[in-house]
C-alpha cells in the first residue's frame, strides 16, 4: 500500500525540526510520498531536495496563506516547479507581505498594551515572521502564560493581532500553484470554525478556481466530519490528500506519517503528480 504525508513544517517556517530531521522522521515512518509544506516558502524543501537519494518520493510543497471573503484560508501546493520565475516572485511577495504584516501586528499589539514586539521582530532579521514566533516572544517576556493564551487573547482569528489583509485571494493562490504546474490542495478543512454551508461555499469557490484536491480531516474531527469531507470531495471530483501538519513534538497527536485514512472512492492526490 502506498502511504503519504503531504503536509508538515520545518524551521524554515514555524516548525521546530530541520528539513533533514523531517526527512529522517519520514524515512523512519516508511512513508512513500513526503512533502515539506512550509508557510509561503520552499526554502526548507530546497535544502534537502537537491541530490536526495533515499527511499522517499520527495514532493515539492508549500502552504500558501490566502483569504476568502475576509477569512484566512490555507492552500497547499504540491509538485510545484520551484524553479518557475513567476512562482519565485509570488513567494517573494508573500515574504514581503509577512514582513509588512508583522509590523502591523506589532503596532496593534502595542496599542493593546503589550510591549517589545517591534524590537523582537527586528531581532529576527530576514526570517519571515509568523504568529507562533510572536506568541513565543509574548510567553518568554512574561506577557502571557502560554502560546495558547497568546492566540486566544491576541493572535487568533478575529483578535487584534490577526492581520490577514496582506494575503492574496484564495483564487489567486490556486492560480499561482497551477501556473507552476502544481496541484492545489484545500488544507485542513476541519480547522475553520464555520458552518458546513459556509465551508461548502468556500470549497465550491476553490474548485471553480481550479483547486484539485482536499485534505482529509484529522482524528479529533474524524468520524462524521471525515465522511462529510469524503462525500463532498467525491461530489466535486476532488482528489484526496493526507498530511500530519506536523510542527513540533510538543503536539504529540501530530506526528510525521500519522495521517487520516484516504477513502477508497477518492483518487489519491499523488496520481495527479
Ligand atoms: P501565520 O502563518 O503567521 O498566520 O501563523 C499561523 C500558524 O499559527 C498556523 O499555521 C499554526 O501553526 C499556528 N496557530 C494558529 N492558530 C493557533 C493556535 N490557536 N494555537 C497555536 N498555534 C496556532
Ligand atoms: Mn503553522
Ligand atoms: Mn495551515
Ligand atoms: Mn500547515
Amino acid at each position: 500500500m502506498i502511504t503519504a504525508d503531504l503536509h508538515c513544517h520545518s524551521v524554515a517556517s514555524d516548525g521546530h525540526l530541520t528539513p533533514q530531521e523531517l526527512v529522517a522522521r519520514a524515512e523512519a515512518a516508511a512513508v512513500n510520498y513526503f512533502a515539506i509544506t512550509d508557510h509561503d516558502t520552499v526554502a526548507g524543501y530546497m535544502t534537502v531536495a537537491d541530490g536526495y537519494v533515499g527511499p522517499l518520493k520527495l514532493v515539492a510543497g508549500v502552504e500558501l496563506s490566502s483569504q476568502f471573503n475576509g477569512m484566512s484560508v490555507h492552500i497547499v501546493g504540491l509538485n510545484v516547479d520551484v524553479n518557475s520565475e513567476a512562482f519565485k516572485q509570488h513567494l517573494a511577495s508573500q515574504a514581503q507581505s509577512r514582513m509588512n504584516r508583522a509590523q502591523q501586528i506589532a503596532e496593534k499589539l502595542t496599542r493593546a498594551g503589550l510591549h517589545g514586539v517591534s524590537e523582537f521582530i527586528a531581532s529576527l532579521g530576514d526570517k519571515p515572521v509568523s504568529r507562533p514566533d510572536i506568541a513565543q516572544y509574548l510567553v518568554a517576556s512574561g506577557q502571557v502564560g502560554t502560546v495558547k493564551q497568546a492566540f486566544d487573547k491576541y493572535l487568533g482569528a478575529g483578535k487584534a493581532g490577526d492581520v490577514k489583509q496582506f494575503w492574496p485571494d484564495m483564487t489567486e493562490a490556486v492560480q499561482w500553484i497551477k501556473d507552476a504546474g502544481g496541484v492545489a490542495v484545500f488544507a485542513h478543512p476541519e480547522s475553520y470554525k464555520i458552518t458546513r454551508t459556509k465551508l461548502r461555499k468556500i470549497i465550491d469557490a476553490f474548485v471553480d478556481a481550479g483547486g484539485a484536491a482536499i485534505e482529509l480531516p484529522h482524528e479529533p474531527n474524524s468520524g462524521d466530519f471525515w465522511k462529510y469531507i469524503g462525500r463532498l470531495a467525491a461530489e466535486r471530483e476532488l482528489a484526496g490528500s493526507v498530511g500530519s501538519d506536523f510542527h513540533t513534538d510538543q503536539q504529540p497527536w501530530r506526528q510525521i506519517g500519522r495521517v487520516p485514512q484516504l477513502p477508497n472512492n477518492l483518487q489519491p492526490v499523488w496520481e495527479l503528480f
